[in-house]
């Protein structure tokens, strides 16, 4: 578990919001290159990986990029509006620290703040609507107009990527950003280190995949030329209102916002966690789809799930426990050494 945290820190350290995702990629691939393993790294991006070749092939998927946003505009005041990337809440992000990163390879610093961010200026605000409009992006340099921000070499479309503030507590919550999907990033590459220790020997064909764009919806869209026969897209389980998922237990996706998974698919995770003893919940979840939809539409033939950690506050400052990521790691060891 600790490699595994550890190994989810590094990637929180690297800022990856979708359309930006190359330093990411390349942190993936080195890391499996250094555990012997030849991947595959597709023009768009995604990086591809067979663990072990064989029959029943498996294909297990989590994502790279991440919520973000990009520069719309330069306004007067020197400040930045944003355009956001993916689904996210306005409320979820004030008072955030940024980085904006410029086509030139320049990096500055910035933060998310109202329009009218000083409550001794400006008295109450709280019931201002917060979006692109009511909120901005705050350069931690020395500018107050347009000229001055354009200067400094940044334009519209540069990328703003925010703060993760990834901690892990004494109690076992971490507490992070993205952890959406990063936090399945690292238990697929915790299962690489295992095959490659041989303390976990598949029996049946795997391939890992780690893709970009997903969260603006096409990113498995080139997987379905690989061939598998299930595919277990591991992403975050919602957590909240009158779902059963919580962040200590592994949610098993029955139905999305797309809809259905494929029942006797998802019927066998039911029953890996019921034999393994793995704390567990099957849930719908009403605002969300996977990269299994996306590699469908694009033409895959396979069976298929989705499977992960629950998430508190996804797409806001989110929460999740070890045991959610122990429990999922466990349910796919047991997808890979044992075919049912
Ligand atoms: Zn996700």
């Amino acid at each position: 578990m600790q490699r595994m945290l550890e190994t989810l820190r590094e990637l929180m350290a690297i800022d990856s919001p979708t359309g930006m995702t190359r330093a990411c990629e390349m942190y993936v691939m080195d890391q499996l290159k250094s555990m012997g393993f030849q991947p595959g790294h597709e023009r768009k991006g995604t990086v591809i990986c067979s663990v072990k070749e064989g029959d029943h092939p498996l294909l297990i998927t989590a994502h790279l990029d991440t919520l973000g946003a990009v520069v719309r505009s330069v306004k007067s005041n020197g400040c930045l509006r944003f355009s956001p990337l993916g689904g996210w809440n306005p409320n979820a992000i004030e008072n955030e620290n940024v980085r904006v990163y410029t086509r030139d390879g320049k990096v500055y610093t910035a933060t998310v703040q109202s329009v009218h961010a000083s409550r001794h200026v400006w008295r109450d605000t709280s019931d201002e609507k917060r979006s692109d409009e009511t909120l901005e992006i705050v350069l931690d340099e020395r500018t107050r107009s347009a000229e001055t921000t354009k200067a400094l070499g940044i334009r519209a479309g540069d990328m703003i990527a925010f703060e993760p503030r990834f901690q892990v507590t004494p109690s076992g919550y971490i507490k992070s950003r993205f952890l959406d999907d990063k936090a399945s990033a690292a238990i697929l590459l915790e299962m690489a280190r295992r095959v490659q220790e041989g303390t976990l020997q598949p029996e049946r064909g795997v391939t890992l995949a780690f893709t970009v764009y997903e969260e603006i919806g096409h990113g498995a869209s080139s997987l379905f030329s690989v061939p598998c026969e299930d595919m277990i897209a591991v992403d975050m389980g919602c957590v909240g209102d009158d779902l059963e998922g919580r962040e200590e237990w592994v949610s098993i996706c029955a139905k999305d916002a797309v809809g259905p998974y494929d029942y006797d698919l998802t019927t066998e995770m039911v029953r890996r966690c019921e034999t393994l003893g793995i704390p567990f919940t099957t849930d719908i979840y009403p605002g969300y789809s996977s990269d299994t939809a996306t590699a469908l539409r694009a033409g895959l033939d396979a069976r298929f799930a989705c499977v992960g950690m629950g998430v508190y506050a996804s797409h806001a400052y989110e929460r999740t426990h070890v045991e959610g990521m122990e429990g999922t790691l466990r349910l796919l060891e047991d997808c890979v050494k044992r075919v049912i």
